[in-house]
C-alpha cells in the first residue's frame, strides 16, 4: 500500500501517518524529517538548504527531489510520504520516478481543516525552553500556566507558531496544494477527510478506507505469489 497525506498545519497529519504505520507496517518517508537530517547532519545539502529556510525561503525542488526519490529508492513500496509532493515539479518528479519503476500510488489522502482550527490549534502550542517538551494551551495545559511540568523551565511560543505566521502558512499551502489536489483527483485516487475533532474520532473517518486499501492489496499479492 502506498499512500501520499496530505493537510494543512495542524491537521494531525503525522500523527494519523504514524497509526498507519504501526497498523499495516509501512515506511516513511517525511520530507520534513529529511531535510532536518541533512542540516542536523551539516551535510553539503544540509548547509545549503539552512540558507533557504533562515530567509523563509523555500528549498528548491531540485534539492527535495533528489532527497526523497534518494529515500523511496531504498524503501521501494509499502510506504507513505509525507510532506511530498508540494509542487507541479515535485509532482512530475515523483510521477515520473513511480513510472521508471512500476510502483504505483493507491490514496492520496487529503486531512482537511479550515484555517482557524489551523491556527487555533497551531497558535495554542508552548514548548519548553530546556527540555523541548510540548503542550497546548488548552489541549494540553501545564499544570502551571507557562512552566514545564518535567523540569519547571519557562515555556516559549515557537515564531513559526504565532498567528499570523500560522495563517500564511496555510495560505501557502492551499495554494501550492490545489494544483496538486486536482491532479490527483484525476487519478482517482484522491480522498478528502474531515480533520476537525479528536485525534481518534479522526482515525476512525481514516481507519476504514485504509483498511480496506490493505487488505486488497494483501489479496493482490497472495494472488501474484
Ligand atoms: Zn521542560
Amino acid at each position: 500500500m502506498n499512500v501520499l497525506i496530505f493537510g494543512p498545519p495542524g491537521s494531525g497529519k503525522t500523527t494519523h501517518s504514524k497509526r498507519m504505520l504501526e497498523k499495516y507496517g509501512l515506511f516513511y518517508i517525511s520530507s520534513g524529517d529529511i531535510i532536518r537530517n541533512e542540516i542536523a547532519n551539516q551535510t553539503e545539502l544540509g548547509k545549503e538548504m539552512n540558507k533557504f529556510l533562515s530567509k523563509g525561503d523555500l528549498i528548491p525542488d531540485s534539492v527535495v527531489n533528489v532527497l526523497v526519490l534518494g529515500k523511496l529508492r531504498r524503501v521501494r513500496n509499502d510506504f507513505i510520504m509525507d510532506g511530498y509532493p508540494r509542487s507541479a515539479e515535485q509532482v512530475l518528479a515523483l510521477e515520473n520516478y513511480l513510472y521508471d519503476h512500476g510502483i504505483k500510488l493507491d490514496l492520496a489522502l487529503d486531512i482537511f481543516i479550515p484555517k482557524n482550527v489551523s491556527i487555533e490549534r497551531i497558535s495554542g502550542r508552548r514548548i519548553c525552553s530546556k527540555c523541548g517538551a510540548v503542550y497546548h494551551v488548552k489541549y494540553n495545559p501545564p499544570k502551571t500556566p507557562g512552566r514545564c511540568d518535567i523540569c519547571g523551565a519557562e515555556l516559549i511560543q515557537r515564531e513559526d507558531d504565532k498567528p499570523q505566521i500560522v495563517a500564511k502558512r496555510y495560505d501557502i499551502y492551499s495554494k501550492n496544494m490545489s494544483p496538486i489536489i486536482k491532479f490527483y483527483r484525476k487519478q482517482g485516487i484522491y480522498v478528502k477527510i474531515k480533520g476537525d475533532g479528536g485525534v481518534d474520532d479522526v482515525w476512525e473517518r481514516i481507519r476504514p478506507l485504509t483498511d480496506f486499501i490493505h487488505n486488497r492489496e494483501e489479496k493482490r499479492k497472495e494472488h501474484e505469489l
